[in-house]
């Protein structure tokens, strides 16, 4: 071998990266079909896993169809991963091959910022690394989600899952749990709270069982009648038929507080006029259209209008091990990945109870 053939090294492409398989959307408009691709080789703070479950989220939906502007394609979506560790890098502490993991809906954060550093790292102030269609930051390229057989991520994006609970029913907390779980505990729901569930999805049935557990009185608010006994049988307490006026002029002033999951356009004067005084509605969904809020309907009984994004990792682990000690998981179909089209068209009907789950193992 000469000197100089010595010195031409494998390219790091082909170094650094590994074969995997998923179902991606080429392009807006394109329905999901299997996708080859490659992931990096874990490096020394990543772990590599083999996903067992994905939940489908409708921000999926919202990103495979580029709604908010922001995909990037081929995309793979998916951030509701269950899996198994298969590979560790050199430095990794907190896992080992064989365990049980969860991925949410953050890979990678500045780890620098104030949020950062006070474990709000979906709040982070350098931009957040979310699970699909974002910008690497250590690499060139993209991130691709959970619809696929394996994933690496840096170990301090990856919680513990309990094997207590079944797995394809953990998948949805990541998200959905998440994001119902941190608002309820940030306000310090419990006992003695009125507190009232908008929207009865994937995000609504998750705040039912949380504020149920906690103490709270639950009251669900929905627009289909038909959805009165699932509420019950998730965990409320009782039922408003928004379109009842009756029913609805006995719950004005009444509600501690409102969890708002509703992502299609709605009137929040109607529902704000149902907050106690110093009453607060968070919302969790995001509508497309900017929404009309009567500074009277706040100001006057001194209420709070407020949002919340997923949570933090500390945050996400607490809840996951809230669910695994109080028995607590998503209600889900499952569905092979070759349905994933069919069933993003139910998705839009909301005609699932409450969360399809994707077995990877049909991949
Ligand atoms: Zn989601
Ligand atoms: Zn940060």
């Amino acid at each position: 071998m000469s000197h100089t053939e010595e010195l031409v090294a494998e390219p790091l492409a082909t170094q650094s990266k590994q074969p995997a398989r998923s179902y991606a959307a080429k392009e807006a408009s394109g329905a999901l079909g299997p996708w080859n691709f490659e992931r990096r080789i874990p490096g020394p703070h990543d772990v590599q896993v083999d996903i067992l479950f994905c939940g489908v989220c409708h921000t999926d939906l919202h990103f495979v169809r580029n709604d908010w502007g922001m995909s990037m394609y081929p995309l793979v979506p998916g951030h509701e991963i269950v899996g198994r560790v298969t590979a560790i890098g050199d430095h990794v502490t907190k896992f080992k091959e064989g365990d049980l993991v969860g991925i949410g809906c953050l890979v990678d954060t500045c780890r620098e910022c104030d949020n950062c550093k006070q474990d709000l790292e979906q709040y982070c102030m350098g931009g957040a690394t979310y699970t699909y269609s974002a910008p690497e930051k250590k690499e060139i390229g993209f991130t691709y989600g959970g619809y696929s057989n394996k994933i690496v991520c840096d170990e301090n994006f990856i919680l513990n899952v309990s094997d207590k609970l079944p797995l394809e029913k953990v998948a949805p907390l990541l998200c959905a749990g998440i994001t119902t779980y941190s608002p309820l505990k940030n306000w310090k729901i419990g006992a003695g709270h009125k507190v009232a569930i908008l929207g009865l999805g994937g995000l609504g049935h998750m705040g039912v069982k949380f504020a149920a557990a906690f103490g709270a009185e639950v009251t669900v608010l929905s627009t289909t009648a038909s959805k009165e006994a699932d509420a019950k049988r998730l965990g409320a307490h009782k039922f408003v038929l928004t379109s009842n006026e009756e029913q609805v002029k006995a719950v004005q002033n009444s509600f501690d507080f409102i969890l708002d999951t509703v992502s299609a356009e709605h009137d929040y004067n109607f529902y704000l006029s149902m907050l106690k005084t110093k009453g607060a509605m968070v919302c969790v969904g995001l509508p497309n259209q900017p929404a009309v809020v009567p500074a009277f309907t706040l100001v006057f009984q001194g209420r709070n209008l407020a949002g919340s994004l997923i949570g933090g990792i500390a945050e996400t682990q607490e809840m996951l091990d809230y669910c695994a000690a109080n028995n607590i998981t998503s209600d889900v179909e499952v569905i092979d990945i070759k349905d994933i089209n069919k069933a993003y068209v139910r998705m839009e009907k909301s005609d699932v109870k409450y969360r399809f789950v994707i077995d990877m193992a049909t991949l």
